[in-house]
């Protein structure tokens, strides 16, 4: 991910380097190749717009410096601004302060949310918490027995509804995991909730209802960084319909374009908190906005 931006970006630093000082020209010239490296890159038009005018208005006023000259002060003005629209600092999880913190995962089919719960369920473990996996996704006949899966895997065990013994209702599921948790002494209780192939009332409602039953501490948006301009979308579908705290970013093992990635925490004022980067249960980490700008300039 990042690669053709990361290129085009570095072609429009090129033209600047040597220069003593910047021109008018100069600053307008950049301005023009980050727009295009941005679109091309998919990002969302509207952030494309505030992050070129961010770019120049802060070219236009830098003061002469000692240390940088001209072409490394608006990479550096460049790196700022990606960490701004990335969501500013590191976002990390908030826990309970007493009982089990629950973190629910939305999301369409697909994003990858029975994959990610694992995962965020290993990270959890290897931070030393103790957390339990919940299949109230029901929506798909083979989700269950994903999880189930995932989570033998990740060494974390899955509470899922009995089979044959009539619990096919998720909220009821989602609930009788929060009581197995206080019982058992998990810390940590990670809702997996089922998707659909598009944006649904359904859906949205189901996932409402669950919230409402398990009132989390975290709702985790997971999409797949592959959908492009239509994360962008689906982001807000769900804002709107069910409400997160933060995203969570799959796939980015894939060649997605990175478009998702720089709009989405701008778009929706939501920081991305984790970013997904492969089929393993170890793939997966926190997601640090500076670390990301970086790479992008690197
Ligand atoms: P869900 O419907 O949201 O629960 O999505 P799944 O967890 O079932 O994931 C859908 C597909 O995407 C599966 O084939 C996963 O193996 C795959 N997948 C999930 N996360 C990643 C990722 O970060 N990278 C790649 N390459 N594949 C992923």
């Amino acid at each position: 991910m990042f690669a053709t931006l990361s290129d085009r970006l570095s072609d429009a630093f090129k033209n600047l380097r040597g220069k003593g000082r910047l021109s008018e020209a100069d600053i307008d010239a950049t301005a023009r190749e980050i727009r295009i490296a941005l679109l091309e890159a998919d990002v969302a038009l509207p952030v494309v717009k505030d992050f070129v005018a961010a770019v120049k208005e802060r070219a236009r006023g830098e003061e002469v410096s000692q240390a940088l000259n001209p072409a490394q002060q608006v990479v550096k003005i460049v790196n700022e601004e990606l960490v701004e629209i990335l969501g500013g600092e590191t976002r990390r999880l908030r826990y309970a302060k007493s009982g089990p913190t629950v973190i629910m995962l939305a999301g369409l089919q697909g994003a990858g949310k029975t994959t990610l719960a694992a995962k965020l369920a290993l990270w959890l473990k290897e931070q030393g918490r103790t957390p339990l996996l919940v299949a109230a996704d029901l929506q798909r006949p083979n989700a269950v027995n994903q999880l189930q899966v995932n989570g033998e895997r990740a060494g974390v065990p899955v509470f899922a509804p009995e089979p044959g013994n009539g619990v096919g209702d998720p909220v009821e599921v989602a609930r009788q995991s929060l009581e197995e948790a206080k019982r058992k002494l998990y810390d940590t209780v990670i809702v997996d909730t089922a998707g659909r192939l598009g944006v649904d009332a359904d859906m949205m409602a189901q996932a409402a209802a669950i919230r409402d039953a398990v009132r989390p501490d975290e709702i985790l948006f997971v999409v797949d960084a592959m959908i492009g301009q239509d994360a962008v979308v689906t982001a807000q579908a769900f804002l709107d319909g069910v409400g997160y705290d933060g995203v969570v970013l799959t796939k980015l093992d894939g060649d997605a374009r990175g478009g998702a990635a720089l709009s989405i925490a701008s778009l929706t004022g939501k920081p991305v908190m984790f970013a997904s980067a492969g089929e393993k249960v170890t793939d997966f980490d926190m997601f640090h906005p500076d670390r990301m700008a970086s790479r992008i300039l690197d």
